[in-house]
């Protein structure tokens, strides 16, 4: 049986479009701000991309581009400033930052009650506790995802693969509070093929095309792939075997149009929840 395409682009669309419905009730516009320091231009697409999504919810949206000699002084002057300003909801500064900027300071200097990427050690805490107030975005967008095709991890087996503090990390604890069975993989798990073919959901949050191949995939199982790598051909693709993948499982998420539009939309609702909670 065919695999059901997860689509996260028509997904992200509607919450979207929720986020927008629910901004417009508010007294003021939920207000973004994006730090980008250096000219990476992999964050500028993205810096891009987030600038086009506070425009479809109808949010307040700034920009910071910041020349590769800023000093950390100053950045971290320019997060006080945003930290006092009333309509300002969210910050975010876009990684990786330059070398000689220190990124843990930065991302500790970020008020927790506008840290909608949820990297604060404090809203780290209150999702570890299972209380979190802002949803990590990426792992956010993928139980968005399972929860609105049907899926519960309760009582399934679920790996993740990758255990980085933005993905593998939080996704295996929102995975752990829906009450599914959680096993984290990463660099130096010996048998790793062996634990993802146990799977009813597996996630794959890695980084290297081709990781996960047909035989690691139990007949049936739930295949979500984070990644978003380069091909040789210099095409985004995931850690999947896609065509290998999907003639097992039963859920498939393609890449791209899976997490990642997901993930972007997440942010948006969480620049909402800032908003909500700032205006009492
Ligand atoms: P990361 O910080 O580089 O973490 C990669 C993780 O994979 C590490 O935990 C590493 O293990 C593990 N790993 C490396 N090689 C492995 C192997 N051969 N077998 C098993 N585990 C292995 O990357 P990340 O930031 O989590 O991102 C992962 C992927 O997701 C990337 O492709 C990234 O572009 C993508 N991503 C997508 C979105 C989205 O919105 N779709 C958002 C964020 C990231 P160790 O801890 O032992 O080193």
């Amino acid at each position: 049986m065919a695999a059901t395409i997860i689509d996260g682009k028509a997904l992200a669309t509607q919450v979207k479009a929720q986020v927008r419905e629910e901004a417009a009730g508010l007294p003021r516009k939920p207000g973004l701000a994006v730090i980008l320091v250096g000219d990476n231009p992999a964050s500028r697409v993205y810096v891009t991309s987030k600038r086009k999504d506070c425009e479809e919810c109808g949010f307040l949206s700034e920009e910071f581009a910041l020349p590769a000699t800023t000093t950390q002084k100053e950045l971290l002057s320019l997060i006080d400033g945003l930290n006092h300003r009333d309509d300002i909801d969210g910050i975010l500064c876009q990684l990786p930052l330059p070398q000689g900027l220190n990124e843990r300071e930065v991302l500790l200097a970020i008020d927790p009650a506008k840290d909608v990427d949820c990297f604060h050690p404090y809203n780290v805490g209150l999702l570890t506790i299972g209380e979190p107030r802002f949803q990590p975005c990426t792992p956010g967008g993928v139980m968005e995802m399972l929860k609105t095709y049907g899926i519960s991890p309760a009582g399934k087996r679920c790996v993740v693969l990758g255990r980085s503090n933005i993905v593998g990390k939080p996704m295996a604890l929102l995975l752990l509070h829906a009450h599914g069975t959680v096993t984290v993989c990463h660099s130096k798990t010996p048998n790793m093929a062996e634990l993802a073919a146990e799977a009813d959901i597996l996630v794959s949050a890695v980084g290297k095309t081709g990781l996960v191949t047909g035989d690691m995939v139990k007949e049936g199982a739930v295949v979500i792939d984070v990644a978003m790598n380069r091909n040789a051909a210099g095409k985004l693709c995931g850690d999947v075997c896609y065509a290998e993948a999907a003639e097992k499982a039963s859920f498939i998420t393609p890449v791209p149009g899976g997490v990642g539009p997901m993930t972007r939309a997440m942010l948006m609702r969480n620049t909402l929840t800032a908003a909500r909670m700032h205006l009492g």
